[in-house]
């Protein structure tokens, strides 16, 4: 298997290893055993009830937390796969990218960030970090999943400079201005094909926006016309979708024909050279960005600020706040194991500790689950 991966993909048998170190895995990879850990995890399951854009209960068409991730991989592995990279990886990494996210996508967020302003903030990519490394608690032997440090690594797309400073090895990359594994490059970006896609979808599914919006992104247009032209008498259904896997398509010939060029030009000899690099070489063609930008400028005004988008938003950051105001104020609201964590962290270290207890319990709320709590109070 190993002598099929490019040198500059990320190889098992030189991972930076795990936290806690363990005996190797018997008839699979590191990266495989990454994977494996977190398709058993509590954290995945629970992204089944976890949204995007669309609150859980408006239907059971919409993409969730879950099959957003699905999508991520799917794309991710194709990719990694013609370009010889570690598939295991990108799917270890996709799979776990969203764990950190609150109910209710980024409305959900927002909210607990800024009732989290004086105690560290709230970042769902750290949070996702905290999952695999803290909050599951499942093994005998160590704390979290104890991932090997490249999915983390892959994890971690983002953080602030003052976050990545308490992070030892893993925030070095945010300080130095240095780059993450290919795969960890691929996984971000098939994350931007999966959102941006499936919420075109979603959102014409839903009614909210429609085929004629699109005709105004060029990206879209050559799509609609083509599907239109060759299929005149197909449903709506059939349309939306024949578009959006050509979007798909398209975007992922994109990505991998650009990335592949320059990763042919820059040729490094290992994931170590690619680390070092100022910029990353996984990336689309200059038009196809400007194409993808298009299209987000789109979603942001047709559907993220549609009013009835807008509308769950509000009942979102209502939710979310109250939740966090009602625990902070008298910890036992929360369940026994949640309350005594809580009085511990302020005991060690005050209110701080406390609210990061909070956070914790309140992001790992499923969107109903959270609306549920809400009533009760
Ligand atoms: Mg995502």
């Amino acid at each position: 298997m190993e002598q099929l991966l490019a040198q500059y993909a990320a190889n098992p048998l030189q991972t930076r290893g795990r936290n806690h170190v363990e005996s190797p895995p018997v008839a699979r990879s590191e990266f495989q055993r990454d994977r494996d850990r977190v398709i058993h995890s509590a954290a995945f399951r629970r992204l089944v009830y976890k949204t995007q854009v669309f609150v859980n209960h408006e239907g059971d068409l919409y993409r969730t937390r879950l099959t957003h991730s699905l999508e991520v991989a799917q794309i991710a592995r194709t990719i990694a796969r013609a370009m010889r990279l570690n598939e295991d990886l990108v799917e270890a990494i996709s799979l776990s990218h969203d764990l950190g996210h609150t109910p209710f996508g980024h409305a959900g967020q927002d909210s607990l960030n800024t009732r989290m302003r004086n105690y560290g903030g709230f970042e769902h990519n750290m949070q996702s970090l905290r999952v695999v490394e803290v909050l599951e608690n499942r093994y005998a032997d160590f704390k979290g999943l104890n991932l090997t440090f490249e999915t983390r690594e892959g994890i971690l797309k983002h953080c602030s400079l003052k976050n990545a400073a308490t992070l030892g090895k893993l925030g070095m990359r945010f300080i130095k201005r240095h780059q993450p594994s290919l795969e960890a490059q691929l996984a971000n970006i098939a994350d931007e094909i999966a959102y941006n896609n499936h919420d075109v979808d979603d959102g014409l599914r839903s009614g909210l926006i429609n085929l004629e919006q699109l005709t105004n992104i060029p990206f879209f247009c050559e799509q609609l016309e083509w599907v239109r032209s060759s299929y005149p008498n197909i449903s709506k259904t059939q349309t939306n979708h024949e578009i959006v896997r050509r979007m798909i398509n398209v975007s992922i010939t994109d990505l991998l024909n650009t990335s592949q060029r320059t990763v042919d030009r820059i040729d490094p000899s290992s994931v170590d050279e690619v680390r070092a690099l100022e910029e990353p070489l996984i990336g689309f063609s200059e038009p196809f960005v400007e194409g993808q930008l298009a299209v987000k400028r789109f979603l942001n005004e047709a559907l993220y600020r549609h009013p009835r988008v807008q509308r769950m938003t509000e009942k979102a950051t209502e939710v979310v706040t109250s939740l966090f105001d009602a625990f902070i104020e008298k910890y036992d609201r929360m369940p026994d194991e949640h309350a005594q964590l809580a009085h511990q962290s302020h005991k060690e270290t005050g209110i701080p500790g406390g609210a990061r207890i909070v956070a914790d319990y309140i992001a790992g709320m499923t969107d109903r689950f959270a609306l549920q709590t809400y009533e009760k109070l």
